[in-house]
């Protein structure tokens, strides 16, 4: 990596200080701990991004934890799909593969080891019973009735919960550490729950789970994470984290917290995310409209431009929002250099070529990218009969129309410059057809002596292949949804529109799912999971041009 491209960001300068000072002998562990209770997100991708960048950045490693504390909610379906975009992403943990539920029987040895300090006890009180004991941010809390119990009766009654003697929510074990602390996560938080449910990995052994904030820290001390990177919400428990380990006197990771992303029109929270699958509001977690890394694989995304966009964004300390635009630029940048061309059109008219043979065939010979040799050429045929773009002809253009128009030239992208002589219409009036002449001169070049500024693209008729072509736009219509009452009033009725009418070239009937080409003046699109060499199915991965903020910008004014 050379140094222009290193990022440089508050937790890498603190990373940095701690190798140069010789801390943890040098060693540098991180770990990206996902709940597999959903799919991954472009918010998990800047955490991604963040702790195996910088184990990689400073020869370390980064673990794969999957904290798998809550049962109720998690599933290995997750886990697969969280491995596989972790990869996806051009990550890899190698052997550090970790789940907090592998560490249950010690976090319940912890347990029963601050029981005996005095530091924990069984409460009987109901949720709502403690809830109400909390106190406030302005007032502080009040002792439960069972806060003084022996510690001989504590250790009875938690191995009793273990064994499976009481119901769920009939008792849980706390902390007892300040019922007046000004930081309420320190007002003597649960660590244990009761809940007689099966485990995707545990099955039926435990009936007793720990809370997050008892399992987070353990865990990353355990695994000997020395840079434990979290989200802002949870500086907050950081001195709960602390005080765990303090008591346990085990190996104390330090945790750093940096803003989340919040990225405009879309929602990230998995509660939100279910939701909108659950209710069918999309077509599952690979929607391509979703803020999913498997939705933005299906989309066409390359991850590249996720890890660009990561990069870009940096990593600071306020919470802040970005503009969605920020990150189709990165798609567009590293789709425009690397994705191959193609032809497609959307809404065909056809064009006939009077004076080119009806039998005649000829194999344009093109570049696969016009700007990198590299990448090879390909053969694309041309006969008397094409399609062009219903709009790139007028009948009557205004002055400014450089495309189609009767009487008026226009070039064919790679092909010869033709005129329109005659519009073909039906009984109805509808244009039908349209009769052109070439000039056969002028074959991927442009005419002589004359100047002809509009190129428009075009299939050959006898080649072409019928797609129907899925145009997304954002999932929601406000950049905040929900800001104002339920998010899912602010669904965008027109997030997917569907062209059934696209015919695009044969070539493109073996395109590869998730793998972008730019179809020439249209925009980026892949073939999407479910394309069919007979039925080809694309989606449009990202426009040429942000004229989304033009529009935006357009319909405010009006
Ligand atoms: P939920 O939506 O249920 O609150 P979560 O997004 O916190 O869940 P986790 O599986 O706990 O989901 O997240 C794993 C890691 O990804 C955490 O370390 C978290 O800090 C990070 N992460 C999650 N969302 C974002 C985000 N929007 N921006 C940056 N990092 C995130
Ligand atoms: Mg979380």
């Amino acid at each position: 990596m050379s140094s222009e491209t290193t990022p440089q960001d508050f937790i890498r300068a603190i990373v940095s200080a701690d190798v140069a000072a010789g801390k943890n002998g040098g060693k540098v562990v991180t770990r990206f701990p996902p709940e597999p209770n959903g799919y991954l997100h472009i918010g998990h991708a800047k955490a991604i991004c963040l702790n195996f960048g910088i184990a990689q950045q400073f020869n370390g490693t980064c673990h794969l934890r999957f904290d798998d504390t809550n049962p109720v909610k998690e599933d290995d379906e997750y886990i697969d799909a969280i491995r596989a975009d972790v990869r996806w992403l051009g990550f890899d943990w190698g052997e550090n593969e970790f789940f907090a539920s592998d560490y249950f029987e010690q976090l319940y040895q912890w347990a029963l080891q601050l029981i005996d300090a005095g530091k924990a006890y069984v409460d009987d009180s109901s949720g709502d019973e403690i809830r109400a004991m909390r106190g406030t941010l302005t007032e502080p809390g009040v002792d439960s009735p069972y806060r003084q119990r022996s510690i001989e009766e504590n250790r009875n009654l938690f191995i009793r919960m273990r064994n499976g003697e009481f119901a769920d929510g009939a008792k849980v074990l706390r902390a007892k550490i300040d019922m007046a602390s000004p930081n309420i996560n320190l007002r003597d938080p649960v660590m244990y729950r009761i809940l007689h449910s099966r485990h995707h990995r545990c099955g039926d052994k435990w009936c007793i789970y720990p809370m997050y904030d008892f399992a987070h820290g353990q865990s990353d001390s355990i695994e000997g994470i020395t840079h434990s990177i979290c989200t802002l919400e949870f500086a907050d428990h950081r001195p709960l984290y602390d005080w765990f380990i303090a008591q346990l006197g085990i190996f104390a990771p330090r945790q750093y917290e940096f803003a989340r992303l919040n990225l405009g029109y879309t929602v990230m929270s998995k509660r939100k995310l279910q939701q909108l699958v659950g209710e069918h509001h999309v077509d599952g977690w690979d929607d391509p409209r979703l803020p999913t890394l498997v939705g933005m694989r299906r989309r066409g995304y390359p991850a590249a431009a996720i890890r660009r966009f990561c990069e870009r964004i940096g990593v600071g300390k306020s919470a802040s929002w970005i503009d969605y635009s920020v990150l189709e630029d990165c798609v567009r940048e590293e789709l425009n250099a690397s994705a191959p061309r193609a032809m497609c059109v959307l809404n065909p008219l056809k064009v006939v070529l009077t004076d080119y043979p009806a039998d005649k065939v000829e194999m344009i010979d093109i570049p696969v990218h016009p700007q990198r040799e590299e990448m090879g050429r390909r053969q694309i045929p041309f006969g008397r009969e094409f399609f062009i773009e219903r709009d790139d002809f007028m009948e009557d253009p205004p002055k400014k129309y450089f495309r189609l128009a009767p009487g008026r030239e226009v070039r064919l992208r790679y092909g010869y410059t033709v005129k329109c002589d005659e519009v073909v219409r039906d009984a109805h009036g509808n244009i039908i057809e349209l009769r052109c002449s070439h000039d056969p001169d002028t074959l991927g070049k442009p005419p002589q002596g004359r100047k002809v500024k509009g190129i428009v693209h075009w299939v050959s008729c006898a080649h072409a292949v019928p797609a129907r072509v899925r145009l997304y736009d954002r999932l929601f219509v406000s950049e905040n949804p929900g800001g104002a009452g339920d998010y899912r009033d602010d669904l965008n009725p027109e997030s997917l529109q569907i062209i059934a009418t696209a015919m695009v070239e044969q070539a493109l009937t073996q395109a590869q799912p998730g793998v972008a080409y730019q179809f020439e003046r249209l925009g980026y699109f892949c073939a999407d999971s479910t394309t069919s060499a007979t039925a080809p199915v694309f989606n449009r991965t990202v426009t040429l041009r942000d004229s989304w903020q033009k529009t935006q910008q357009e319909s405010k004014k009006s």
